[in-house]
């Protein structure tokens, strides 16, 4: 358990094409082991590093991400970058809620450790690591190595966390849904209602 100081903040970074209990363990499992006040989901609108558009639009993977997080009350939704024009880079909804909440809140950004592997790449990647720490969630197995071909001072705000439940993937759930297989509990039900309901990824 990390000592408290003042308001600790995640904020949980990801296409979520379609939300899974894979995200959802791991945001809860980052609030308990970084004693995090709360963590908002923030769906990314347009990722700059995918050439083709995401298989659902920002506002379906807005809306099934809400529909997943209501229960709990730690969790809450910002559209910050399903609104926001343009391409969605991380630096800009960090820095937004950096100043939406004061120098006192330390931010921690969660997401998937491979989107991590490449961080480098990411716009204004030095910035990134004077405003946040990093949470990088991996999939049973996932080598780490390449972590280490980042400056040591990135790699100090990098914490890399091991979640079983990332077993669970968007890719996977999507190719289910196209070959017609079920995705039963391996994500919220109101979520697969949804996905019927609006008939979502049928064709791949
Ligand atoms: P991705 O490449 O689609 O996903 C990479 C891997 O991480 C996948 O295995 C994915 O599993 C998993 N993952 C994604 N988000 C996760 C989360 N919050 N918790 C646990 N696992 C997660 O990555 P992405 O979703 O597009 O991007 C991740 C985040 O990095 C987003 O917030 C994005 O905006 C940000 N990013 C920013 C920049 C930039 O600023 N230039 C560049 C790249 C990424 P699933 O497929 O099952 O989700």
């Amino acid at each position: 358990m990390v000592e408290q100081q003042g308001r600790r903040l995640g904020i949980m970074g990801g296409t979520f094409d379609p939300i899974h209990y894979g995200h959802l363990v791991t945001a809860e499992a980052a609030r308990d082991c970084f004693a995090l006040d709360e963590v908002v989901f923030v769906p990314s609108g347009r990722p700059p590093h995918k050439s083709r558009s995401q298989p659902c639009s920002p506002e379906h993977r807005a809306m099934m991400t809400l529909l997943a997080i209501i229960t709990n009350p730690h969790f809450s939704l910002s559209r910050i970058e399903v609104d926001r024009e343009g391409y969605s880079y991380a630096i800009d909804t960090i820095r937004s809620f950096a100043e939406q909440y004061g120098p006192d809140t330390e931010i921690f950004f969660i997401t998937g450790a491979d989107a991590i592997l490449e961080i480098a790449g990411w716009y204004q990647a030095d910035e990134l690591f004077q405003l946040a720490s990093f949470i990088a969630a991996t999939r049973p197995g996932f080598d780490l190595q390449g972590l280490n071909r980042l400056p040591e001072a990135w790699r100090q705000r990098i914490h890399s966390f091991d979640v079983p439940a990332l077993a669970i993937s968007s890719t996977d759930i999507r190719r289910r849904v196209a070959q017609g297989v079920s995705i039963r509990y391996l994500l919220p039900e109101t979520v697969e209602n949804y996905i019927i309901k609006e008939g979502l990824y049928v064709r791949q």
